[in-house]
Parts: structure tokens; sequence; C-alpha cells
């Protein structure tokens, strides 16, 4: 089978490999559409230690049942479906208490690191667990299928927050995931959504997906306008979908006393932590890893289109073209959301 092998940092290859047997319990699942993940360009080039070559990435999915491995029961050849980033092991305690996002015995698919390596999605073939599989609804296209996973990040990180009636949100950072987070509290009933970035089409963009307000946080104090904007108190709860100082920062700042703040983005692995004001202030500080269980929820959003992804596919193309695009995705594609591959 036709695979697109990272075969060194910043390097991939379009390799001829066996196509994977599934085993007990397995699917070989013949992948339509697999979406480009920012983690994927970040890791290409060997910086996060997460890609580590030889590697085939991709952990946003979806695509066709091509065959059945033994002990298969609810599954058959010509099921469309998609799945799980993580592969939890679904016995360990944490999977045992409902939280298989923290499962001990976690893989990532297209990620391989210290402890494992796990073949992913850019290839015509891939094999996953059944357990981790979710069918498509209705005639979902397999392109927007694909955003199953970046959406229940979305979905997850909101559930973390339990928002109450009539709060307010601010989100920090309107690229790929901050735009579903945005159109996830929508969706979550929230009034009052507030966004901050650094691109003026990116704001447009959150807008147009529900934001009520939105800041260029070039042209000033950040903090001070959400908290103009929220009877000078600040925003309830706070998504932070960047992962940098200064944004860690406006997102704590640009809470009330008491608020919320939900840590999602993870680009940089340490951040200067403004201690005084999450323990003066008496702020809940929340991480959000990945999907709990919301991988039915994210489809029917999808489906339904309360959350719209097809303003944020940015191009489709063939698994060919594949090389070109993460290189051209890594020198900073301004305006660029979502590149989807089609084996
Ligand atoms: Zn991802
Ligand atoms: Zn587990």
């Amino acid at each position: 089978m036709k695979a697109l092998q990272l075969v060194a940092p910043s390097r991939f290859d379009l390799v001829d490999l066996p196509v994977p047997d599934p085993g007990a319990g397995e699917l070989l699942v013949k992948v339509k559409a697999c979406g480009i993940c920012g983690s994927d360009i970040h890791g290409m080039d060997g910086s996060s230690g997460r890609r580590i070559p030889p590697i085939v990435m991709g952990h946003e999915a979806s695509g066709i049942v091509h065959k059945t491995g033994a002990d298969v029961a609810d599954w058959s050849p010509g099921d469309r479906l998609t799945f799980d980033s993580t592969i939890y092991c679904g016995e360990c305690g944490y999977c045992r208490r409902g939280r298989v996002n923290l499962c001990e015995n976690r893989e990532v698919l297209g990620v391989s690191c210290g402890e494992f390596r796990r073949q992913g999605a850019f290839a015509e073939y891939v094999v996953v667990p059944a357990r981790i599989c979710h069918r498509l609804p209705g005639d979902l296209p397999f392109e927007e299928a694909a955003f199953a996973e970046p959406v229940g990040v979305a979905l997850h990180a909101v559930h973390r927050l339990r928002l109450g009636p009539g709060e307010s949100a601010l989100v920090v950072g309107a690229g790929l995931i901050g735009l579903l987070v945005v159109q996830a509290l929508r969706r979550a009933g929230c009034e009052r959504i507030i966004a901050v970035d650094l691109a003026d089409d990116r704001l447009a963009l959150a807008r147009k997906l529900g934001a009520t307000d939105v800041i260029n946080s070039v042209s000033g104090d950040a903090a001070a306008a959400v908290r103009d904007l929220t009877d000078g108190d600040g925003a309830h709860v706070a998504l932070e979908v960047v992962g940098t100082t200064p944004t860690v920062q406006l997102a704590m700042d640009a809470v009330r006393k008491g608020g919320r703040v939900c840590l999602v983005g993870n680009i940089t692995p340490t951040v200067e932590f403004p201690l005084q004001v999450a323990v003066a202030r008496e702020l809940d500080i929340l991480g959000s890893c990945a999907i709990n269980g919301e991988y039915p929820d994210a489809l029917a959003a999808i489906a339904d289109r309360t959350i719209d992804v097809r303003p944020l596919i940015s191009a489709t193309a063939p698994l060919d073209d594949g090389a070109e695009w993460f290189a051209r995705l890594h020198a900073g594609d301004p305006g660029t959301f979502k590149v989807i591959l089609q084996p």
C-alpha cells in the first residue's frame, strides 16, 4: 500500500508498505480522508520528540472498514467510520474510571516517541482497535468526518469548564481549534463569546462562526478590552488555545475573580506562570487533553452543522501531494486552517 512516511526530520517519502493485517478485535480501515494536524506540522522537524522517524503520521481520519479481525462482532466491510486518536486499553484504573484520555497505556495514532510507535492514517490502510471506532451518521462526507477529532478536542475543553447559564467566555487564539471552541461554546448555549487573536482574517471568521466580540491583541491591552466588554469584571471563563506565555497570561488576566481558565494549547512545553494572579484571585486552572467520550456528539454536531467545519477546509489534496503540503504548512502558510489528504 501507498503511505506517506516521515523518513528523517522534515523529509517525507511516498513509500510502499505491506497492507497490515487486523488482529483480534481490530479493523483494517481503507482511509478516505485524513487531516494534517498542527502537532504533525510542529512534530515533523523532530522538535517535539513525538514524531521520531520512520513514522506514518495522521490521527484525524475517516474511512471504510475493509476487513475485520477475529472477535469483531458489530462491524462489517463497507461500514463508514472514524476513530479516536487515542488508543486506550480499556482496562487500567483510568479507563475503568471513565477517563480513557488519561489511559496508562495510551498510544496515539501516527505518533512515535520514546514509549511507542503507532502507524497512522496518511496511508491507504490503517489498523485500529474496533473499540475506538465510531460510525458516521447518514451521508456525512469523509472530509468533514475527518474533523471529528479536533471537534472532539473542542467539545472536551468546553465540557471541562462546566459552563453555567449566562456565563461569558473568552477564547484566546482563533486558529483551527480556537474556531471550533467558539462554535462549541455557541452550541453549549454561551451567549457572550469573546475571541482574541493577532490576525484580522481569523477574527472575522471567528465572528462569522459565533463570536459575539473580537479583539485584535496587536493593537492594545486585550485584557482591559475584555473587562470593558464584561462590566469591568472580566469573563467568567477563558479557554487558552495557543500555549505561550503571553496568551496564558492574557487568559488569566482577563477572567474575573474566581474565574476558570482551561488550558488547551501547548505549543511550548513551559510558560511563565503568573502565580499571584492565580492565587490572589482564586482562579481554577484546568488542563484539557484530547477527547473523552465526545466522538458521537462531535459527529452529530458536524452532521447537523451546529459546528460547521466546511469554512475550515483550506484544501483537499491527494496523498501524493502530502510532502509538498507539509513543507508549505511548516514554512507557515497564513490563512490556512485544515488541509485534508485523500489516500
Ligand atoms: Zn491533532
Ligand atoms: Zn487504560
